[in-house]
């Protein structure tokens, strides 16, 4: 027991984290997920005439019956106002205020009598929204005016590792962590209770554990610093030590495109209190550091949370990591990059803060819901007991020769692949050769992901065929999707080309069906429980040293696919569990990356040493896959020769001849099946609940509550007593 009142995950759309949310209610942790019940998620995806198009998703349309509005914990949240400054301290006034709806939806672990909950945040106007002062006498117009307030709520941004300085983001971020943190205040209080005098917070970092996922609720530190400063009264070093000691920031990304940098005024105008706090944080933390480094004026410079060059910005990254007592990568090579690399200075300043939490998949989603002929094919051979400790399929090695267990794995396999290939040819209007490999890559559309270098590989794949038609080919039905960021041009010119090329290969006689290319429309959740399962070949071809973990990897794994990776992300831990002779590794490693960014990388030399890659880009580049318009992708070849940050044509050739290599064993497909049966014995690590526990016993001090629901079939006294036990925690 002890730590065991509320931890809580604070999140604003990142798709992992719901299975966080399974593995925590899994474990039996009281913990709250909390986020904005967005009016409008991620977009849907069409594909019109090959390219995106987005359509707006009303998810709600149809009533969402998992939900239940809690209108009497209904929090307001304060924006704009100036700061008034007198002898009781700094009050933030003349706000104008939001109220936050909350919306809970339980989280039942897995057969384990335990339902957490989600609450998600909607924005309401307050009943007086615009009648109090200067629209007094045009009532119509402040009822309509009542949107304003309300489209907090409204939609998700839909970048993916870009940021976008945008006033009404910076309100989300802040109306998620303002309702959040009242309503953990109001716990912890009503925890309190009994004890006379006013109440001390002494003990909150051991009954709170505010976990940050990426700095999206960064402004939580501020705020909670404004919560016991100028509310409570605390002083500062006492709130600054309870703040730290509460705080822990997962990194996400290292694309400096991705951290967030909000601009000054932007703060001074929506927070102005917050920035003062931010300022002051600063004061004391660059102060620290001229104690250690005097003089060392570069290294202040760099370390502070302010950035001066081409306007003032807080930097919210720092801002976490020096408001977290713990700060973790979501990889072993990610957390590295992180210590050595972005975040230097600051783990040379605390070594001890910096950890790793590879991340995870939750096996109730990612195997029993979304392929249960695999899932009870594993449970005959080892019991149930895998599905909540995913380790125990290690015991899948005795099997690795047991020729009907092989024969079981494969069968599953090709079941799942003839299912989906009815939806595919339904959907799309293709023939499909479920004997064909199914080469599956889908993620977010993005340069650093490398979906242009699986397109080289297409172009050449197609050129082989038609130079020598009657040669022996491993068939392969590619299988490319994701959504675009709807501003971010290259990555819709990436779908373009990927469906230009698929027009001309799938149209093509001499190919027939030995090659065939589909783009996946409107890849989500949804969607990859139905391709994962049905795949045999998963593309993870990130450039080393850009994609923090990756959880697609550990799903195509979990479900009988074998992987060609790149030494990237949770990759390299993969090949570490499978052993990288049963993965297709290819391409540069980080070092190798760092070494070329030295020398410099020149795709030129490339395109005139090898033969295959300047045919496939003269194709792209003169308009074979797109006669009507020559030049559509001139942006494409262009960047790919001049300013290509994830060097493609530098793993083109490796990359060839390792899928040469995965040809080669998918002839044989008693070897392929023994090596896919190593590969889900190996990927036990990747649950979910191996990285929750890592966090509760490494960041979080928290132990499974001994409270459960009693089971159906108890007397009601028993519901009632543990109603009544968690009333008093
Ligand atoms: C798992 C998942 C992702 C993440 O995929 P990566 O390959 O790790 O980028 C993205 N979108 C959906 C719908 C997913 O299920």
């Amino acid at each position: 027991m002890g730590r065991t009142l509320q931890n809580t995950m604070i999140n604003l759309g990142l798709q992992n984290a719901s299975c966080f949310l399974d593995s925590m209610a899994t474990l039996g942790l009281a913990a709250y997920g909390y986020g904005i019940r967005y009016e409008y998620g991620i977009f849907n995806q069409k594909i019109k005439n090959g390219w995106q198009v987005e359509e707006a998703d009303d998810w709600l349309r149809h009533g969402n019956p998992w939900e239940k509005a809690r209108p009497e914990y209904m929090l307001p949240v304060h924006f704009y106002g100036r700061v008034e400054e007198s002898k009781e301290g700094a009050k933030w006034v003349d706000t104008q205020v939001v109220l936050a709806m909350p919306y809970d939806t339980p989280i039942p672990g897995y057969m384990n009598n335990t339902v957490n909950t989600m609450r998600l945040w909607s924005a309401r106007a307050p009943n007086d929204f615009n009648l109090m002062d200067f629209n007094v006498g045009d009532y119509i117009q402040a009822v309509l005016d009542r949107n304003l307030a309300e489209n907090i709520s409204r939609v998700l941004y839909p970048n993916d590792n870009f940021f976008e300085g945008k006033e009404l983001r910076l309100k989300q971020e802040y109306f998620v962590v303002a309702a959040t943190l009242q309503d953990i205040m109001r716990r912890f209080k009503n925890s309190k209770k009994g004890s006379s005098g006013p109440v001390s917070f002494d003990s909150f970092p051991e009954k709170v554990a505010i976990q940050l996922n990426d700095t999206h609720p960064a402004m939580a530190i501020p705020e909670l610093m404004r919560v016991f400063v100028d509310i409570e009264k605390l002083d500062w070093d006492t709130a600054w030590a309870i703040t730290k000691r509460t705080f822990a920031y997962t990194n996400h990304t290292v694309l400096p495109e991705a951290l967030e940098r909000w601009p000054i005024g932007l703060l001074e105008t929506l927070l102005p209190r917050h920035l003062q706090i931010i300022y002051r944080i600063n004061q004391g933390h660059l102060d620290e550091i001229s104690a250690l480094f005097p003089e060392d004026m570069d290294r202040i410079r760099r370390m502070s949370l302010i950035e001066e060059d081409g306007g003032k910005r807080v930097n919210m990254a720092h801002l976490c990591i020096v408001g977290s007592h713990a700060v973790n990568g979501v990889a072993e090579i990610h957390s590295n990059i992180i210590k050595t690399d972005v975040f230097r200075d600051f783990s040379e300043l605390e070594p001890e803060k910096f950890q790793n939490k590879t991340n995870g998949i939750t096996p109730r989603r990612w195997l029993l819901l979304c392929n249960p002929g695999l899932a009870e094919l594993i449970a005959e051979a080892i019991g149930e007991e895998y599905v909540k400790d995913l380790s125990q399929l290690q015991k899948l090695n005795e099997l690795v020769d047991d020729d009907t267990f092989i024969r079981d794995v494969s069968k599953v396999k090709q079941d799942n692949k003839e299912k989906f290939s009815q939806y595919l040819e339904k959907e799309y209007m293709v023939e499909i050769n479920p004997s064909s490999m199914f080469d599956v890559h889908v993620k977010r559309i993005h340069e650093y992901k490398r979906q242009l270098l699986n397109c080289l590989h297409i172009v050449t794949m197609y050129n082989r065929i038609r130079k020598n038609p009657k040669a022996p080919f491993v068939p392969r039905t590619v299988i490319i999707g994701g959504k675009a960021a709807p501003g971010y041009h290259m990555a819709k010119m990436i779908i373009k080309l990927i469906t230009a090329v698929g027009e001309v290969v799938n149209k093509d006689p001499v190919v027939g069906s030995k090659l065939k290319v589909i783009y996946l429309e409107n890849y989500r959740v949804s969607l990859a429980e139905k391709v994962i399962p049905a795949t045999d070949l998963s593309e993870q071809i990130s450039t080393a040293g850009t994609e923090a973990s990756g959880t697609g990897n550990m799903k195509f794994m979990l479900n009988g696919a074998l992987t060609i990776g790149t030494m990237d992300g949770a990759n390299v831990e993969m090949a570490e569990e499978a052993g990288e002779e049963n993965m297709f590794i290819f391409g540069m490693r980080v070092e190798d990356v760092a070494e070329m960014d030295v020398q410099g990388y020149d795709a030129m030399t490339y395109y005139q040493k090898i033969p295959e890659l300047k045919q496939a880009i003269d194709q792209i580049n003169s308009g074979f896959f797109c006669p009507k318009q020559p030049e559509l992708f001139k942006d494409v070849t262009n960047m790919l020769f001049n300013h290509d940050r994830f060097k493609v044509f530098a793993d083109y050739e490796d990359y060839i001849t390792c899928q040469e290599k995965v040809n080669e064993l998918y002839q044989n497909p008693r070897e392929w099946t023994k090596m896919v049966i190593k590969n889900i014995a190996a990927s036990g690590k990747f649950s979910s609940d191996r990285t929750i526990t890592d966090y509760a016993t490494e960041v979080w001090g928290v132990e499974p509550t001994d409270l459960k629901i009693p089971p159906p079939n108890e007397p009601r006294e028993a519901l009632d007593e543990t109603a009544r036990a968690l009333r008093e925690k």
